[in-house]
């Protein structure tokens, strides 16, 4: 088969984490035979510099005629907050996410079976596995909804933000989170604040619209402060957990946490038409940026994700995760994570995975 890939390489680590991911797609696709070309699209601070602004006019046009997106991460100091908007990278960011329509962002956390031992939970906690798709609503709720700050008569300056979801913005993600439960343990659980919030309970509706038509699902919901507690206490028990925008925020970073190293995971973008983005959940950590010290895996584990969601291919999917974990029970490791003898650095461990494919 043939793909098209753009590649935001970004900034930091971005440029060396994307190098070492696109060593692997082409291993891959020389195993398989199929043919992938790439376009590369500058966003961020790189594109700041060049062009005067972080998301140049034509970026989602470039993307959207790609098949797929590998992005590797942007921003650093020097495009700190003080910075206007439009030379900001986290602009970018957020507009590529709403261009492309991207409603649900996918992290999948995971405890790699060499890696037990940098979890922070304790042994028997860590012993009985992780492994959670986080479905997070991603271009709605209160990060997009209408802003306001004034003053009042006696109480100085008050500001709102506005939490707002449509039924269409909640089945859409919802469904996502079932069909993916489908194809995997076949458990969703929504995530909510539903005895307070009115939003929450038009999303508890709606999602349990969808659990009527997903029989084979086992479904349940959680409050959202339960789901901080659960996800420490017991992270073996969630499969497919769906939640809004904000509560995806802070639930996705903590699911993150317990599974060791920031430099290990994967997520997912994903709208209703092609092209899905794919990203390491890190930064572009440039405390280490230039040195070969990152982690390529959390890109790669993309990469991956890229071949089932994106291509459809799960044995292609398959194989890029065997590789990493047959590398990592050898022992091998970059700096961030647990192994044994010296680390060896960004180049050396995407070669060592594409030799295990
Ligand atoms: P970060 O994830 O970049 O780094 C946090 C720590 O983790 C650092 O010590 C870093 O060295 C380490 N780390 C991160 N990725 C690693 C890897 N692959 N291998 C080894 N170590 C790794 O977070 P930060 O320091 O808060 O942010 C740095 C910059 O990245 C900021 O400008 C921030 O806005 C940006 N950022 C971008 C994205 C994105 O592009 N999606 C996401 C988060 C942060």
């Amino acid at each position: 088969m043939e793909f098209k890939i753009a590649l935001i390489r970004g900034d930091g680590i971005g440029p060396e984490v994307v190098n070492g991911a696109v060593t692997v797609i082409d291993k891959v696709a020389e195993k398989f035979g199929h043919k992938i070309t790439y376009v590369d699209v500058d966003m961020g601070g790189n594109a700041t510099d060049k062009y005067g602004v972080s998301y140049p006019a034509g970026t989602a046009e470039k993307c959207k005629a790609c098949d797929a997106v590998l992005l590797g991460a942007v921003g650093g100091p020097k495009w700190g907050p003080d910075k206007p908007a439009e030379q900001r990278p986290e602009t970018a960011l957020l507009a590529i996410r709403k261009d492309l329509g991207l409603f649900a962002n996918l992290r999948h956390a995971t405890l790699r079976p060499a890696l037990i031992d940098a979890c922070p939970l304790k042994d028997e906690i860590a012993q009985k596995g992780i492994d959670i798709m986080m479905v997070r609503e991603l271009i709605g709720g209160v990060y997009f909804g209408k802003r306001d700050r004034y003053e009042t008569a006696d109480c100085g300056v008050e500001c709102t933000d506005l939490m707002a979801y449509s039924e269409m913005e909640i089945e859409r993600v919802g469904r996502q989170a079932f069909e993916l439960a489908m194809k995997r343990r076949k458990k969703v659980t929504s995530v909510d604040k539903a005895n307070v919030l009115e939003t929450s309970r038009l999303w508890r509706s709606v999602m349990h619209r969808l659990a009527q038509e997903y029989p084979e699902v086992e479904y349940e919901d959680y409050l959202v402060d339960n789901t901080a507690m659960q996800l420490v206490r017991d992270p073996s028990q969630f499969d497919v957990v769906v939640t809004e925008n904000m509560f995806g925020d802070i639930l996705s970073d903590e699911a993150s946490m317990i599974t060791g190293s920031l430099g290990m995971l994967p997520s997912a973008s994903i709208g209703a038409q092609a092209p899905g983005l794919y990203e390491p959940i890190h930064g572009s950590a440039p405390d280490i940026a230039g040195q070969d010290k990152a982690n390529p895996i959390a890109t790669i584990l993309s990469v991956a994700m890229m071949f089932k969601y994106s291509f459809n291919l799960p044995e292609e999917a398959s194989a890029i995760e065997q590789a990493v974990d047959a590398v990592l029970a050898e022992g091998w490791h970059t700096p961030d994570i647990a192994g044994q003898g010296e680390p060896v650095g960004t180049k050396r461990m995407s070669a060592l995975i594409c030799e295990h494919i």
